[in-house]
């Protein structure tokens, strides 16, 4: 069975006993037809199945797209919300990037991307969701997670990376901003804002390390007669966690 110039499968009629062959040879015009639309029938699912794969996935990494990742964020925030769980967002963003493609060419700067995207997969849930959210620059989402945890997973997926180098010659790596929510913030933008953030401090930080967003500074509760005006002072259980890598 063909469609489309693709062979499909195999339709295989067969009979038995007295006038087998002449049986056979008699319904042979409408084993055609039921195979005509099958073939058809098979190409159609086959071809709804890319076009959706198409519209959620970026055909080079195979990684969900930004599209995706905002309907999905957005779903996850509010469940985590509601359930009153953890919720970690980890944005990476691959270093000295434009200089990889314009040292050994775009067609290598392809390849990594898509050896970076795997090795993100191989170190998350299959709850996790891993899209690419621009050139360069990837974003995972992690459902029920601590900002201690997705540090860590960051961490390992940051080693992952970099151990990309020695295969390719060159040194590859990736910085990494992690934000959390509840702790962080619980607007869905926020979340995205912060990490982002994260990830700017890892850049000025050196890159190739991970950064945890900072807990958002909080009025202290007046206690006294408090003549000094700008009594303001960091929340007493929030403190910036920072991971920098170990060269
Ligand atoms: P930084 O460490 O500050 O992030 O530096 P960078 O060079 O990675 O950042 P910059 O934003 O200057 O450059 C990003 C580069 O990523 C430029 C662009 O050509 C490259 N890029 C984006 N998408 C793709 C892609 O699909 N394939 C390849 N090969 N390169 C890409
Ligand atoms: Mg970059
Ligand atoms: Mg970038």
């Amino acid at each position: 069975m063909t469609a489309r110039g693709e062979l499909l499968g195999l339709l295989q009629v067969s009979a038995l006993g007295e006038g087998a062959e002449d049986r056979l040879n008699q319904s042979r015009d409408l084993a055609m037809a039921i195979a005509d639309g099958m073939s058809l029938a098979l190409s159609n699912i086959a071809l709804r199945e890319k076009l959706r794969s198409q519209a959620l996935r970026d055909p080079l990494t195979g990684l969900y797209n930004r599209r995706y990742m905002e309907d999905s964020l957005e779903r996850l925030v509010r469940l985590a919300g509601r359930e009153k769980k953890n919720l970690s967002l980890i944005m990476i963003d691959l270093d000295h990037f434009k200089k990889l493609n314009d040292n050994h060419g775009h067609a290598m700067g392809d390849a990594v991307l898509r050896e970076t995207a795997a090795a993100i997969l191989g170190s998350l849930r299959e709850s996790d969701v891993a899209c690419r959210y621009g050139g360069e620059e990837l974003l995972v989402i992690l459902p029920d997670c601590t900002i201690e945890d997705a540090a860590a997973k960051a961490e390992s997926i940051r080693e992952r990376i970099h151990a990309l180098s020695g295969h390719h010659g060159t040194s590859i790596s990736a910085s990494f901003g992690v934000s959390s929510m509840p702790l962080i913030t619980s607007q869905m933008t926020d979340l995205i804002a912060t990490a982002d953030a994260a990830l700017y401090a890892a850049k000025k930080n050196g890159r190739n390390c991970v950064v945890l967003a900072e807990v958002k500074k909080v009025k202290a509760p007046v206690q006294q007669a408090v003549s000094d005006e700008s009594a303001e002072a960091t929340a007493p259980a929030a403190e910036l966690i920072q991971l920098v890598a170990a060269e």
